[in-house]
């Protein structure tokens, strides 16, 4: 039986993106029309690889600010796409899946010299740390899938999130894209050389992922999150312990409902 894999698109990690401006849709700049074509073309060389590694299903998040950037009709036929919101998972069906795939994703909040670093949102949240530990949106993915027993395989960015995955995630493929030297700013490799890589390494995830852990945080899971912003600390709210004006934390025994606690 072929492998089941879900992969998750992000647009900051995509070959070809440097600055802001190829990723912010609202503002509509001719950069951002050009990056969506970048992104389709990272997915097609992602999927090439999954197929080639032996996998039977693919699902393909469009995952980045309100799931609208996949060039759908560009897209390979051998896969779904799943746009838009996806309800109350943000991986639907996760736990069925042999491996997950993180494609076009960008270092932590606060990384330096790393291209469009931030958690989630670089307007609201400041930092996020796990059981003490800072982390950024490959943990928190990895880990919201490690819950349901499924491992994450490959992280596609810049090198600096590259740096991150092989930190946090044991057996993880990282395929290195593009070296960052600012926010705004990267030495890019060309888009063949660009999508060689991603096909290799995705083939490669594939092939291996039987032998990749899911991955774990241990029980108590505790999300500390520091806003941005001043008085927005949902003070009040169950299981919600305010640190400071601008922190709170959330505990719980798994990382789902910790993840769940979090959003209230
Ligand atoms: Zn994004």
């Amino acid at each position: 039986m072929g492998k089941k894999i879900f992969v998750m698109v992000d647009m900051e990690g995509i070959s070809g993106v440097f600055c802001r401006a190829q990723v912010a849709s609202a503002e509509g700049h001719p950069l951002y029309h050009a990056a969506r074509k970048y992104l389709t073309w990272d997915v097609n060389a992602c999927v090439e690889g999954c197929i080639r590694g032996g996998a039977s299903k693919v699902v393909v998040r469009d995952a980045h600010g309100g799931g609208c950037h996949f060039i759908w009709e560009e897209l390979d036929p051998r896969a779904e796409y799943l746009r838009g919101h996806s309800g109350k998972e943000r991986m639907p069906g996760i736990g069925t899946f042999d491996g997950l795939i993180l494609l076009g994703y960008h270092a932590m909040a606060g990384t330096p010299a790393a291209v469009l670093e931030h958690t989630m949102s670089s307007k609201a949240w400041q930092n996020f740390w796990l059981n003490g530990v800072a982390v950024g949106e490959v943990s928190i993915d990895a880990g919201l899938a490690g819950d349901q027993g499924t491992p994450t395989i490959m992280v596609s960015g810049d090198d600096k999130v590259c740096r991150e995955a092989r930190r946090f995630l044991k057996g993880v493929v990282p395929v290195q894209v593009k070296q960052a030297l600012d926010l705004e700013g990267a030495i890019l490799l060309s888009k063949e050389q660009a999508h060689r890589r991603i096909t290799a390494g995705a083939k490669k995830a594939v092939e291996t992922c039987a032998a990749i852990r899911p991955y774990t945080v241990k029980a108590p899971v505790k999300m500390r999150l520091e806003l941005v912003s001043r008085g927005r600390v949902p003070a009040g709210r169950a299981h919600v312990r305010v640190i400071d004006g601008r922190t709170f934390e959330v505990s719980a025994r798994t990382f789902t409902e910790a993840w769940r606690r979090l959003h209230g």
